[in-house]
């Protein structure tokens, strides 16, 4: 999906903000809804970045959106819109989404099936949803590229896991490894992506590695971590050091959580709309090479709208200064 906001703001990410390793409290980070603009409108359930935390290992943004009936809105259609320095994952619950992208890519994205999409040094791409969605429910998270990786050429990648039931729970490992399944995806840096389904009143200990810290996003009502109950949408954080996640189902009917991991991301970025680099002048550049319809970005083929290329929003006009939040400034100081 496309950052749609008509003035988003240029973010400066370091993963290793927020609470100090040893500090095994949960932190919740609580979703913002964000009005994606365009005609066919949705609304959206932000969670990272946040002023708080910006990233949960290479994670660095995460989009909660649905259960949308779409059949009387024309649910999603993000025209060709271009990416650097990241990955997209597009994991659904309910509906379908075609996606295109310049790669040459033509894919279908279904519930439980993980489309992994690299954006390294340029890529463009569609989404929209197909004519027989009327319920779309889903997420849309993105994935830091270290400085070794950040200029890698487009790539796509689907795999369908198979979920694993476990004592009042089913599991699906999209990325990294995790009770006993391991994802066969590659990324630059180590994460960990599951689904986790708990059956009502249900409590799980999954053991996970402890050099990774740990999201959790709340799908549903109910989901508590390590004691602590999360709001729908809400995204609960573990620092590193901890051994194993413990879930419990709160509610009387099914819950869903997204597991998210990965080593803390030592490297700072800069984020700005659809582009992750490491300087102002490094997003000022691609939205120039991407207005100027620069082959860095390369030809979406086949999308049937009526805008072919999604145009940038004009950049802030201040140069934005790095910026740190208190805890990390208070550990560096
Ligand atoms: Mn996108």
């Amino acid at each position: 999906m496309s950052n749609v906001e008509t003035d988003p703001h240029e973010t400066v990410c370091h993963g290793a903000d927020g609470a100090a390793a040893g500090d095994h409290h949960v932190e919740v980070l609580e979703p913002r809804d964000v009005p994606l603009g365009g005609p066919r409108a949705m609304t959206v359930r932000r969670t990272l970045p946040q002023r708080r935390r910006s990233m949960i290992g290479a994670w660095c943004f995460a989009d909660h959106y649905g259960p949308d009936d779409v059949s009387r809105t024309g649910g999603m259609d993000v025209p060709p819109h271009p990416h650097t320095g990241l990955q997209t994952v597009s994991w659904l619950f309910t509906g379908e989404v075609e996606h295109r992208d310049s790669l040459g890519t033509h894919a279908l994205v279904r519930p439980g099936e993980l489309n992994l999409m690299t954006g390294g040094h340029g890529i463009a791409h569609s989404e929209v949803s197909t004519p027989g969605t009327t319920t779309l429910h889903g997420v849309q998270l993105w994935v830091a590229l270290p400085d070794s990786d950040r200029d890698a050429p487009r790539d796509f990648q689907h795999h369908a896991p198979t979920p694993v039931e476990l004592e009042g729970a089913t599991v699906s490992v999209f990325l990294g490894s995790l009770a006993g399944q391991v994802s066969p995806v590659r990324t630059a840096t180590p994460l960990l992506g599951a689904e986790v389904v708990l059956q009502a009143g249900a409590r799980l200990e999954l053991a996970v590695d402890p050099s990774h810290e740990h999201g959790v996003l709340a799908d549903t009502e109910g989901v508590e971590l390590a004691g602590t109950l999360l709001p729908r949408a809400g995204l609960g954080h573990l620092p590193p050091g901890v051994g194993s996640l413990v879930l419990a189902n709160r509610s009387g009917t099914t819950a869903r959580a997204l597991l998210l991991g990965g080593p803390p991301f030592e490297e700072e970025i800069v984020m700005w709309w659809n582009f992750v680099g490491r300087s102002h002048e490094d997003i000022e550049r691609a939205r120039e090479e991407w207005m100027a319809g620069s082959d860095r970005f390369g030809e979406v083929q086949g999308y049937a709208g009526a805008v072919q290329h999604l145009p940038a929003p004009a950049l802030p006009a201040v140069r934005i200064r790095p910026r740190r939040n208190a805890s990390r400034a208070d550990r560096d100081s």
